[in-house]
């Protein structure tokens, strides 16, 4: 075997497993399409991750975790995670550049986001729709940006948003926001912010960028246009289930049922962060899955008795 814990994914929850695992002294390695960060290293500012009053970057955060699992010796290597097997007493892991033999897995690859199905989208992705604030954000300086989504994301990202456009406009099909008291308190007292509530994106029109959209007041019934330079979107998203859906119970929602040690119906094969199918989703609570399956993965190491310890504990 390869390795004695495969982590696939690096956001909060697979790097907080490394941490751990490398730690202890398991040959540990983190498969990421993007050497690690999820989607945490995506968001400008977390404000409720414990032991940052004035709040912490994501890139920032997420590039310490990787630091820290790297200096406990993870591997962390950049592919992506295609397929997972049992293959005798361990797993075959099947990534779009090689193959990898590992004795337990950690499954972290969370979410990907959510698309709205409408006219335009997928043409103007890249040209004006963008799922990434902190990424596209600068691009729109002064500009008029729509926001969809009523979830933490949209208003979170909505509020980042207003420091470089001159209005953001935030579009929701429903008159209630899903996200949290403090997220919407933030907004609501922006200047900059309005909102289309009980609205629906309908079609994003263009030449060869955004220039508008149609919305649809859903109680009215009533269309109409509305000019914009960009349209985030952040309405919520789908679990990266399919490399482990034959190995796993899989809710109704889609998300990864475990226990309450992260284990799943495979003994082995342990599943943490966003991708589970939990109450609350945020960095603090990926982090307490990334240590518990770390823990219970070392535990099936142990009971089984098939690794190769690498050395002491430290
Ligand atoms: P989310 O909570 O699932 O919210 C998705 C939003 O998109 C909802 O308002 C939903 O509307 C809307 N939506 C879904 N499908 C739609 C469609 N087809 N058309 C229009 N609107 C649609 O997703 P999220 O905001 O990405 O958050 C994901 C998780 O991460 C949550 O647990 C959240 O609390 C957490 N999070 C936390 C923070 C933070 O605490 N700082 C930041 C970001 C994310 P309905 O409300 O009508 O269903």
């Amino acid at each position: 075997m390869d390795w004695d814990v495969l982590i696939a994914g690096g956001g909060p929850a697979g790097m907080t497993a490394a941490i751990y695992s490398a730690r202890a002294g398991w040959k540990t390695v983190v498969i990421d399409p993007l050497g690690g960060g999820g989607q945490a290293s995506t968001t400008d500012v977390i404000h409720n991750y414990p032991g940052f009053p004035s709040g912490v970057s994501g890139a920032g955060l997420m590039d310490l975790m990787t630091e820290q699992a790297k200096s406990f010796g993870a591997a962390i290597e950049f592919d992506v995670v295609t397929g997972i097997a049992r293959d005798g007493a361990g797993f075959t892991v099947k990534c779009e550049s090689l193959m990898r033999t590992a004795r337990a897995i950690i499954y972290a690859a969370g979410t990907s986001p959510k698309k709205l199905g409408v006219p335009g989208e997928e043409k103007f992705t890249g040209r004006g729709i963008s799922f990434c604030a902190t990424c596209d954000g600068a691009l729109f300086k002064d500009k008029v940006v729509a926001v969809a989504g009523g979830g933490d994301s949209a208003l979170t990202e909505a509020e980042f948003l207003t420091r470089f456009a001159g209005v953001v406009l935030i579009i929701h099909r429903r008159d209630e926001f899903r996200a949290g008291l403090a997220a919407i308190r933030r907004v609501t007292q922006n200047p900059k912010v309005r909102m289309l509530m009980s609205t629906a994106v309908q079609e994003v029109c263009g030449e060869d960028k955004v220039a508008s959209i149609i919305v649809k007041d859903l109680k009215s019934g009533r269309t109409s246009e509305v000019q914009v330079d960009g349209l985030f979107l952040y309405v919520g998203s789908t679990p990266n289930v399919a490399p482990v859906k034959d190995l796993v119970d899989v809710a109704e929602s889609g998300y990864v049922e475990t226990d309450d040690d992260m284990s799943t119906r495979t003994p082995g094969l342990f599943v943490a962060g966003d991708i589970r199918e939990k109450s609350l989703r945020q960095v603090a609570t990926a982090v307490g899955d990334g240590a518990t399956a770390a823990w219970s993965a070392e535990r099936y190491l142990l009971e089984s008795a098939l690794s190769v310890h690498t050395g002491v504990p430290r």
